[in-house]
């Protein structure tokens, strides 16, 4: 950081504070992870200067025979990781990548199949404030109210009186395996595209720690730093017949040029996530979830669907009388970043919400464990119950922070 510091500290100063944030904290967001030096290496290099729109060999600039390399090497990775007859890992975005497949197999108006927003969906799954509920008609199913799970019989009676065009597999807040051998079914039944957004959970499956939807799906979306602990991007896999649609769809209908720096931190984190030590790490995700879910309902949180095969648990606080949005903002005061979220049959707001998410990823990243877990889960439960407004509820949060402080101390972010 000497150049930056030297040539804009305001910016440095930005940097440092947050670096001191992420080491500071408990970091609880499911959708994020602290990716290696490594990635930061690739990200912060001369990759970044080039223009190479197209695909390796086929660039409409000249002097991409370096960057080819990387492109090249990363699609192989890809490919070998996943099991997969083909990638594109030049995807700015899981926005982008969704919005790819959307423009491989659709047409304006065409009708999608996928889980409702409320219910644990993407925004890119067909809601009304995004690309995808406004050009197509989405058709959304739900998860059961009793055991919060996806009901595969409703999905299959709505795939056969809509027959949609894609039927998408996949969310941002579901903690429960998917079945893809039952959804490849039924969209076979239907004669639909079976899509999977595996943005969340893909890094349990590079580590091979969950079951893989790649067989199953004509193609599969993801981003690349969530558990999988790459830059921030998109990328998809696909068979090898759909290589040239959702080609063409990512070059030249949706991007200009890729983030070549981007594509080569894609492929760093290709290769880390091939290591036994990752296929650890991917295990340990999910051991220190369940942990934590187990922990948290101690202290009388419920679990939607009773707890998690993954890395990211939902908990309806009701039972302690605390909004996801109380929650959120407490948790923020004592060092412990997480997020509101809506619980299926929400009855408050999606801005107040009942419910937190709670993801393993980063503090896994930083080396806890099981051991660690009821730790962690006896300081979210004291700062959600702690109200900001009273004395004794300042002085709460502010233990939970020096507690905070002291347990994060011993599994640093970016050990020095
Ligand atoms: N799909 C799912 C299931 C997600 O959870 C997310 C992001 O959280 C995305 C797509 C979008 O990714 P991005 O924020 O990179 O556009």
């Amino acid at each position: 950081y000497d150049a930056l510091r030297a040539v804009d500290p305001e910016i440095a100063q930005v940097v440092d504070d947050e670096l001191g944030r992420l080491r500071g904290g408990l970091q609880l967001i499911a959708s994020e992870n602290l990716t290696s030096p490594a990635v930061l290496a690739a990200l912060g290099s001369t990759l970044s200067n080039k223009y190479a729109e197209g695909y390796p060999g086929r660039r409409y600039y000249g002097g991409c025979e370096v960057v080819d390399r990387a492109e090249e090497i990363g699609v192989d990775r890809a490919k070998a990781l996943f099991g997969a007859e083909h990638a594109n890992l030049q995807p700015h975005s899981g926005a982008n990548a969704n919005l790819a497949v959307y423009a491989a197999f659709c047409q304006p108006g065409d009708k999608v199949l996928a889980m409702s927003l409320p219910h644990g969906g993407h925004l890119t799954h067909g809601a009304k404030v995004s690309f995808s509920g406004k050009w197509f008609e989405p058709v959304p199913y739900t998860v059961r109210e009793d055991d919060g799970l996806i009901d595969y019989d409703q999905v299959r009676d709505l795939a056969l009186q809509h027959r949609p065009k894609m039927i998408v597999a996949g969310a941002t807040a579901y903690p429960r395996l998917i079945d893809f051998a039952r959804f490849r079914e039924i969209a076979d039944e239907a004669g639909a595209i079976l899509w999977v957004d595996a943005a969340h959970f893909i890094g349990l499956v590079a580590g091979q720690a969950i079951p893989s939807p790649v067989p199953y799906a004509d193609v599969v979306t993801f981003t690349t730093h969530k558990v999988l602990r790459g830059p921030r991007g998109g990328m998809l896999v696909s068979k090898a017949e759909h290589a040239k649609a959702l080609d063409k769809a990512v070059f030249p209908f949706l991007q200009g040029g890729p983030l070549m720096h981007a594509v080569a931190g894609k492929a760093v984190a290709l290769a880390e996530a091939a290591t036994v030590d990752y296929q650890r790490y991917a295990r340990q995700v999910i051991a220190n979830a369940q942990a934590l879910t187990s922990a948290l309902e101690t202290h009388g949180m419920r679990a939607i669907s009773g707890g998690t095969d993954t890395h990211l648990a939902l908990l309806d606080l009701q039972p302690l009388g605390v909004t996801g949005k109380e929650a959120e903002a407490r948790s923020g005061l004592a060092g412990i970043t997480l997020n509101k979220n809506a619980i299926p049959y929400d009855p408050q707001p999606p801005m107040t919400a009942s419910g937190i998410r709670v993801g393993s990823p980063s503090i896994t990243t930083q080396g806890m464990t099981e051991a660690e877990m009821p730790e962690v889960a006896r300081l979210i439960a004291a700062a959600v119950t702690a109200d900001e407004t009273s004395e004794d509820g300042k002085q709460a949060l502010a233990d939970v922070r020096d507690e905070v402080g002291t347990l994060v101390s011993r599994f640093p972010a970016y050990p020095r």
